[in-house]
């Protein structure tokens, strides 16, 4: 359920990302000898199968052959997911669980065991650090995201972004390592088609791996910007969005289909974030990490508009409306949080 590679070249020479995925086929870990090889550091991605970042910027630093100055492993997760056609299309294989959400007890069933295996293996490496890539289902610029916002969490975020998400939602998502041993960040490059996300990996990868030290060192000062706990603006089971300029009468809440602009803004209490229907905010459920809603702290309706009460910030706005039905619309901050 883990395959293992030790001899990258042979999977990697001369291939497109396409047909390096065919031949790993299923959930594979490659190892690379560094410099230093009494260290590693890890690297995991395509827990998503629909977010490719990650995936590219492995590719091209196994095709460049570079040796990395510890020893690298390389955790690339649902490689079926991926593969199912078209290309990069599918999150999960359909009808499975979500593999980011199997990193807890008990690991069983095909998404369950491998996230067991998955960790079975890093605690038996027990690398120095954990970079978990994804892409966001919105364009928008990329962040990461901790349970832990400790100086060793700024230290890695810091070379991939300067924004730290610190949750302490638990999901069952790999970064929750980090409550054991592996200093673990998830870094969300941005949209899978964003350019800018691909060089977020690749840039991010190339220091990660070629970092003499990658631990915080003392009185340095990462300029990392941490906002805690941010809420999902959900929307309830049954209720159903859309992306318009105009109000669409099917939908509960229309947002604009121009939506992404709000990605990590500051989005001020004056401007509507959208329509809703007739039945209000009631179709709507924003739960802190605690479970308490705090959907009428932070909105209200007024003339069939949704507004923030203050000054909000956003991030992860999706303008798909499968993903805002079954998932969320976005994740806040309010000001003073
Ligand atoms: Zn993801």
């Amino acid at each position: 359920m883990l395959k293992i590679i030790h001899d990258p070249e042979s999977a990697i020479s001369g291939t497109s990302v396409e047909s390096f995925l065919h031949r790993l086929a299923v959930p594979t870990a490659i190892f690379v000898e560094g410099h230093d090889r009494t260290r590693t550091r890890a690297v995991c991605t395509l827990l998503h199968g629909n977010e490719p970042s990650g995936i590219h910027a492995i590719h091209q630093y196994l095709s460049a052959g570079v040796k990395p100055a510890v020893n690298a492993l390389f955790i690339i997760g649902s490689v079926q997911a991926a593969l199912t056609k078209p290309l990069f299309s599918h999150r999960t294989l359909p009808g499975k669980r979500d593999l980011n959400r199997c990193f807890k007890p008990p690991f069983e069933n095909g998404q369950g065991e491998t996230a067991g295996a998955i960790l079975q293996l890093i605690h038996s490496v027990n690398p120095e650090a954990l970079i978990d890539l994804h892409n966001t289902s919105g364009s928008g610029p990329a962040f990461g995201v901790s349970i832990n916002g400790d100086t060793d969490h700024l230290a890695l975020t810091s070379l991939f972004t300067n924004d730290l998400i610190v949750t302490d939602l638990r999901l069952g998502a790999i970064m929750e390592i980090s409550e054991r041993d592996v200093p673990t960040v998830t870094i969300e490059c941005g949209g899978a088609t964003d350019t800018s996300a691909k060089f977020v990996a690749q840039e991010g990868i190339s220091r990660y791996l070629s970092a003499e030290t990658i631990g915080a060192e003392p009185r340095v000062d990462y300029r990392v910007n941490i906002f805690r706990n941010p809420i999902r603006l959900e929307l309830k089971k049954g209720f159903s969005a859309a992306y318009s300029d105009e109000p669409q009468k099917h939908a509960d809440i229309t947002l604009p289909e121009s939506a992404e602009r709000f990605n990590y803004g500051m989005v001020p209490h004056e401007e509507a974030l959208g329509f809703l229907s007739d039945k209000g905010l009631s179709v709507l459920t924003a739960k802190d990490h605690s479970g308490v809603e705090r959907l009428d702290d932070f909105f209200e309706c007024r003339e069939g508009r949704l507004y923030s009460r203050h000054p909000i910030k956003l991030f992860m706005v999706t303008t798909n409306a499968d993903i805002a039905a079954s998932d969320c619309l976005f994740y806040f901050i309010g000001r003073s949080a």
